[in-house]
């Protein structure tokens, strides 16, 4: 089901498109602009290695598998066009690209999406050689970046609050809630997977929804039981629009927790945000891995060898077709 709200589509970086100037005959005008009436241009991410440490084969697979998320999956609930590519050298980032970087340990305060001094956006994603957790970071950054990308698009619905049993309820207020499309689903144990790599769920424009109705997916891989709701691992970031104080529900122990954050200014708020939540959730995760899928991590893994041997299969099978069809074997 497609949804009809609005869409990160006015950040978007012109790279490719359709050259044509509205309104006048072909040949009448020199200077093509993009046409942004009739046709959608595509943003275009590049995924790169900056540690140098990572098996190389990994990361391309992690793009090829990112490039379906936000093709197949991510447009069924979100307005927007994007590819994802591997780019061989972190430095070398073509013009309109938006990198996700796979970098070693961060600084306090630096995971998650950035905006460049031209307000361009990229994001850094910590990876450590041996461990495939990094994929999921990657395309959480990956989805959110092309949600929001300027990480200040905010949602106004229902006001949250924790109930005494510690479940997360709708109360009379209105809060405006910042867009981020994986916090509220980004425990590892909500992953699923695209050809072995985990990528993460994410929530669809109904999780803010005034109530829930049957049949909606509030969370794309349906792990959202309803509008607001946030899973074990995973947080939501809000603002009472009265006042200045903006508020987090962490959701990194046994029960949701509210965590004042004070007021928040700045060119992104994501990036403000990020910058004290990122590390706590990811110790989180580390401390907790897989909380309700031990075994999805090597699944993954096994999965990619069984992919791998179909691979080889099906070139084998080809070139002995074109051996066959007279083609030597370095024509
Ligand atoms: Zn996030």
């Amino acid at each position: 089901m497609k949804s009809n709200c609005d869409c990160a589509r006015e950040m978007i970086g012109g790279s490719d498109g359709p050259w044509r100037k509205p309104f006048e005959p072909t040949g009448v005008n020199t200077t093509p602009q993009l046409d942004w009436g009739t046709h959608m241009s595509v943003i275009q991410v590049g995924l790169t290695d900056r540690t140098h440490k990572l098996d190389p084969q990994l990361v391309q697979q992690a793009a090829a598998a990112l490039n379906i998320q936000v093709l197949r999956d991510l447009p069924q609930y979100w307005n927007v066009h994007a590819t994802v590519r591997y780019l061989p050298e972190s430095t070398q980032i073509p013009a309109g690209v938006w990198p996700v970087y796979l970098v070693g340990k961060l600084p306090d305060g630096m995971g998650g999406v950035h905006l460049d001094k031209r307000n361009q956006p990229y994001a850094l994603v910590e990876s450590v050689p041996g461990d495939d957790g990094w994929t999921l970071d990657a395309s959480h950054e990956t989805l959110e970046m092309l949600v929001d990308p300027s990480g200040n698009r905010l949602r106004t619905s229902f006001a949250i609050g924790i109930d005494a049993n510690g479940k997360i309820h709708d109360t009379s207020g209105q809060f405006e809630y910042l867009v981020e499309a994986c916090d509220p689903c980004e425990g590892s144990q909500y992953a699923y997977s695209i050809q072995g790599i985990a990528v993460s769920d994410f929530i669809t424009p109904h999780f803010y929804d005034p109530k829930p109705t049957s049949g909606t997916r509030y969370s794309f891989a349906g792990n959202i039981p309803g509008p607001r709701q946030v899973l074990k691992g995973g947080y939501i970031s809000f603002v009472d629009p009265q006042g200045q104080e903006w508020e987090q529900i962490l959701y990194l122990g046994d029960k949701p927790q509210l965590k004042k954050l004070g007021p928040v200014e700045g060119a992104s708020l994501r990036a403000i945000i990020d910058g004290v939540t990122y590390g706590p959730v990811r110790e989180f995760r580390k401390g907790n891995p897989n909380l309700e899928n031990p075994n999805f991590g090597e699944w993954c893994k096994l999965h990619r060898k069984k992919i791998h041997g179909v691979t080889l299969g099906r070139g084998k099978s080809l070139d002995d077709e074109l051996l066959a069809g007279g083609l030597g074997p370095h024509g």
